[in-house]
């Protein structure tokens, strides 16, 4: 049983690794799939966002880390996974994940998804949020931000990765 588990990761918190955990004891295979979107301009590079995947799931042998662009249906088709995993966190990501469950599921008829309730801990963490925190605390002078409150949200790689790009 092969998964994937798209998204940007841009960057990865430990929400999605708690998923990607959770995951990889419900399949055989996970396969990361990091959306190459052109429309957007991520904080991270492509490469950045592969290499902080790689580093917070080197200890779990059961996940790869791809990218891909276009249908995500197509793209699991390819790497013959009939499952798509996502988490969830709220009924807003629930009302989006209703509709594209089923189109996918019209797009490759075997393609069904997977959503994994998010863990209260993690329930309002999003890649977003630790973007904000981190800009503003990073660069602001005028407050004393300790980046120790970052880690209740990201690993030690991606809060390394974090400052870097900040500062
Ligand atoms: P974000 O929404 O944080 O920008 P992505 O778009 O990269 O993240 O999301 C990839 C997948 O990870 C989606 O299924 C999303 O719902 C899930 N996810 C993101 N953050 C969390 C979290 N804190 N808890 C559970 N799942 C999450």
């Amino acid at each position: 049983m092969i998964a994937v588990f798209p998204g940007s990761f841009d960057p990865v918190t430990l929400g999605h690794l708690d998923i990607l955990k959770r995951g990889s004891q419900l399949f055989d295979e996970i396969i990361v799939a990091v959306l190459n979107n052109p429309n957007k301009t991520p904080l991270f590079t492509m490469q950045e966002r592969i290499n902080m995947l790689q580093a917070v799931t080197v200890n779990i042998p059961n996940v790869s880390i791809e990218t891909y662009s276009g249908l995500l249906a197509a793209f699991a088709k390819k790497r013959g996974a009939k499952f798509i995993l996502r988490g969830v966190r709220s009924e807003v990501d629930f009302a989006y994940e209703v509709p594209m469950a089923q189109a996918n599921k019209q797009l490759m008829d075997e393609l069904e998804t997977i959503l994994l309730i998010t863990d209260p801990a993690y329930a309002y963490v999003s890649a977003g949020l630790i973007r904000e925190i981190a800009a503003a605390g990073y660069v602001a002078s005028d407050i004393d931000f300790d980046d120790k409150v970052l880690d209740q949200w990201v690993s030690p790689a991606v809060k390394h990765m974090l400052k870097n790009k900040y500062m």
